[in-house]
């Protein structure tokens, strides 16, 4: 079946999620991928928006921790800004780092979601464990050689995804 690989919403970045619904629905943590969800894969800190805006969901009570499955280095260097949680060569779609990622963050499946760009990853991992999966589209074209690959088959998927949501719409 295709709606493993389906997200429970897809937005454009997240400065799109609607924070406020996931609050409504007790959402509490908040897992983020790095590559291409926060910043370009080749972009080794975020800007002021990204840090501003975490400390923003900070305030208003979310928990969050970074799951990458980038190296040790490259989360280190693009978390001291931040200083959020986090974890590293996090091998998604497997669960055990969501799994740890939802213990650090003290959070259950049903009070966890996790943001990211990759379809194979982020949403599949993330929809085995019963978290709410959010898909964004990458922040740049650019991916890695290995994302690449996946790239082609992620977007038959999402165009399946996107005719039956517009369907579902349409008999609201
Ligand atoms: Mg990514």
């Amino acid at each position: 079946m295709l709606k493993r690989f389906f997200p429970d919403l897809y937005v454009d970045s997240i400065y799109d999620i609607p924070y406020d619904m996931l609050q409504k629905k007790q959402i509490k943590g908040l897992i983020f991928d790095i590559d291409n969800t926060l910043v370009p894969f080749d972009v080794k800190m975020g800007d002021e928006k990204l840090t501003f805006h975490f400390q923003r969901l900070a305030d208003a009570g979310f928990v969050i921790c970074l799951v990458s499955n980038n190296s040790k280095e490259r989360v280190h260097i693009f978390n001291q800004n931040l200083g959020v949680e986090a974890i590293h060569k996090a091998k998604k779609p497997l669960t055990k780092n969501f799994k740890k990622a939802m213990k650090i963050m003290g959070t259950t499946p049903i009070t966890t979601a996790i943001i990211g760009d990759q379809v194979f990853t982020d949403v599949w991992g993330g929809n085995r464990i019963g978290i709410m999966s959010i898909l964004v589209r990458p922040v740049v074209e650019r991916d890695e050689w290995i994302t690449k690959i996946k790239r082609g088959l992620e977007k038959k998927i999402l165009k399946i995804y996107l005719q039956k949501s517009t369907k579902e719409k349409k008999n609201e």
